[in-house]
């Protein structure tokens, strides 16, 4: 059978068994106080592959209905909502990825970002050694960051790298919406259920995914995404407030201590560097019953990127005074260029269409 094939006899098979189990919960609907899923799920009385990747992105993964279903496994329905749903929320990456040819890098999410972490380290590593003779990765530069790489050089880099990330990421986040009818604004309501998580709540115990080992459901797992997610968002207003202190007040980096980029920078950092590492921590104690293995890379991929990006962040604030700098600062931006390009192929994704999925489901539920 040709891979093409393969793929289409997977995606009907997938979108088989995720109708069949909407079916069963359909009659059933003991878990419909969870979350949003269950609510969408009752507008409906068959189950397309639209619906389902709208459903599934609903899905936070909390594991609730599954430890709640009497029809889960091994049980003969063997219904398992969250392994499945997680299955055909990758699928509805791939089938909407721009471009088209790189949608099977979700599947290789560790290999895509090891490689992609190499090159940019090479790249940088590279630029120093060409750029900084004859000092190159050690030494104390004269000056500052830009005494190491030119300040035109490093927008040229990462100005491409950004362009290229949001337009992958716009077309893809548009493809998805479209598929979702009837379509319209976004709204302040999936605006506070994304920020908050709520849907992560498992119907308000706790996230269930460590229940696998008798655990009981608690919130370190909405927590450890918060800490990601907004130490993300600080992180990202720090280079937004440097890039306006630069050109708008003429004042290049580095920043001194207490200057208000590098204290957004900090806490962001310090955030990027806890949430990642815990949630790569508290993957270990997943109850392989829920979730799908095929993803790991693409979790753990993403996941390492953003506490490396953290990591030697705060490293070179901490060295950016010593010889170390050139060599820090050029592990930092090669690490970085890497996040930026894989944005679109990695687990990032996920926040976006769950928070398209919440602006749907918001309007139903004003219809
Ligand atoms: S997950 Fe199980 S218990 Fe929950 S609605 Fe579906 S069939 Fe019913
Ligand atoms: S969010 Fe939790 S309760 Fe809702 S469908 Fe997903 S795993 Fe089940």
């Amino acid at each position: 059978m040709s891979r093409l094939a393969e793929l289409v006899t997977d995606a009907a098979r997938l979108d088989g068994e995720g109708a069949r189990i909407m079916q069963i919960c359909n009659a059933c609907r003991y878990c419909e106080g969870y979350c949003a899923v269950f609510p969408a799920m009752e507008r409906r009385l068959e189950f397309d592959s639209a619906s389902l990747a709208y459903l599934a992105n609903l899905c936070h993964h909390c594991g609730a209905c599954y430890y709640a279903c009497q029809y889960a496994p091994p049980h003969e329905f063997a219904v398992n909502v969250p392994k499945v749903f997680a299955q055909i929320r990758l699928a509805s990456y791939e089938d909407h990825a721009w471009p088209r040819a790189f949608a099977s890098a979700y599947r290789r999410g560790g290999s895509v970002a090891a490689l992609a972490t190499a090159a940019g380290l090479a790249l940088f590593f590279l630029l120093a050694i060409a750029i900084g003779a004859p000092d190159g990765l050690w030494g104390r530069p004269s000056g500052s960051f830009y005494a190491v790489f030119p300040h035109g050089l490093l927008v040229a880099v990462f100005g491409i790298a950004f362009l290229f990330a949001i337009t992958a990421l716009t077309l893809g986040a548009l493809r998805f919406h479209r598929g979702l009818t009837p379509n319209g604004g976004l709204g302040v309501r999936p605006l506070s259920d994304a920020l908050t998580l709520r849907n992560l709540k498992g119907g308000g115990e706790g996230c269930y995914v460590r229940a696998g080992i008798d655990h009981p459901p608690d919130r370190l797992r909405r927590w450890l995404h918060h800490l990601t997610f907004y130490g993300f968002l600080l992180c990202f207003a720090s280079t937004a407030l440097a890039t306006v202190y630069h050109y708008a007040f003429a004042a290049p980096a580095p920043y001194a201590i207490v200057h208000p980029v590098v204290i957004l920078g900090t806490l962001g950092g310090i955030g990027l560097v806890v949430g990642p590492a815990g949630l790569l921590w508290l993957k270990r104690w997943h109850d392989a019953a829920v979730i799908d293995a095929a993803q790991h890379g693409l979790d753990a991929g993403f996941t390492a990127l953003l506490l490396a990006t953290s990591a030697t962040g705060l490293a070179l604030l901490a060295f950016r005074d010593t010889a170390a700098m050139p060599l820090l600062l050029a592990t930092h931006l090669g690490v970085v260029l890497a996040l930026f390009v894989t944005l679109p192929y990695g687990k990032f994704v996920h926040g976006i269409y769950r928070y398209l999925a919440l602006a749907h489901h918001a309007r139903e539920e004003g219809r």
